[in-house]
């Protein structure tokens, strides 16, 4: 299948993990259009774009560029006004409202610049909210939460309650969480923007690990330092993407050399849901 849209690319990298370089989601010529009173607001203005497998994209552009439309059309909490969209293979535009809330759950984690933990419940907790949600059985919930926060690092904090973390502690929650259900596209908006710049760079290493194992990343920031984490780099301005810059090479983020686990879905999660 190859999506309009797809552009060519020059040879592959050696040692690509499997189904890495294909295209995960291709949009074309999507727009997305608000009626504000008598005036119509282009959000997003005719966006053409290919995602491949594995990629960590950072998604940059001034204050009401149309990046965070972007993401939510994107992640399929919106739609688009006109155009097409096509996510692993399925073209979104045609699917009701429930099979789009279906698709998000198999494929889309979301983390966002304000956490939105539930406050009453403790680290763990929020992290298995959507296990509860997919239907997964207790037993095997438990090990995921468990495996969910040894990969952010949390394992000491699992009883604590938001109040009772840090800011960067809170947003490696809100990873964890949105990493739980083990979905292909990790989307954040701004995950960095309430924290300061060292814990900052503590969150974009998290990513940078979860992006090494495997998990395609779509990333939106201010922050040209955590953009250059980035080996992708989208800017955009009024509602259109105006570059599009591929770092040859990236640097090897985050330093770590062990291999993490994939970040597919973790065995038996996925049945018949
Ligand atoms: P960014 O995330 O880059 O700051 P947004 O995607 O939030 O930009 O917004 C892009 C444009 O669309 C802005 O002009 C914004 O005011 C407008 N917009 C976003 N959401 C809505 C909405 N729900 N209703 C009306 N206009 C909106
Ligand atoms: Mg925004």
């Amino acid at each position: 299948m190859t999506p309009a849209g797809a552009r060519s690319e020059p040879a592959p990298e050696p040692e690509l993990k499997h189904g890495h370089g294909e295209a995960l989601l291709s949009l074309e010529a999507v727009t997305r259009t608000y009626q504000v009173g008598d005036t119509q607001v282009r959000a997003l203005d005719g966006v053409t774009l290919t995602i491949r497998r594995g990629e960590f994209v950072a998604l940059m552009g001034p204050s009401g560029s149309g990046k965070s439309t972007l993401l939510n059309v994107i992640g399929c909490l919106d739609r688009p006004s006109d155009g097409r969209y096509v996510l692993d293979g399925t073209p979104v535009e045609n699917l009701t409202e429930p099979e789009l809330a279906a698709v998000r759950r198999r494929l889309i984690g979301f983390v966002f610049q304000a956490y939105h933990l539930v406050p009453r419940m403790t680290a763990a907790r929020n992290v298995e909210l959507p296990l509860v949600l997919a239907g997964m059985e207790p037993r095997e919930r438990a090990a995921r939460v468990r495996e969910m926060l040894a990969r952010v690092g949390l394992t000491p904090r699992a009883r604590h309650r938001p109040d009772q973390l840090s800011g960067g502690e809170r947003q490696r929650v809100a990873i964890a969480r949105a990493m739980a259900p083990g979905p292909s596209l990790l989307l954040a908006d701004e995950p960095t923007g309430n924290l300061d710049s060292r814990t900052g760079d503590e969150i974009i290493d998290v990513l940078a690990r979860l992006h090494e194992a495997g998990l395609t990343i779509v990333m939106v920031t201010h922050d040209p330092r955590m953009g250059a984490r980035a080996e992708r780099t989208l800017r955009m301005r009024d509602g259109r993407i105006l570059g599009d810059e591929t770092v040859p090479g990236s640097p090897p983020t985050g330093g770590t050399t062990e291999r993490a686990p994939p970040a597919g879905p973790p065995p038996g999660a996925g049945g018949g849901r």
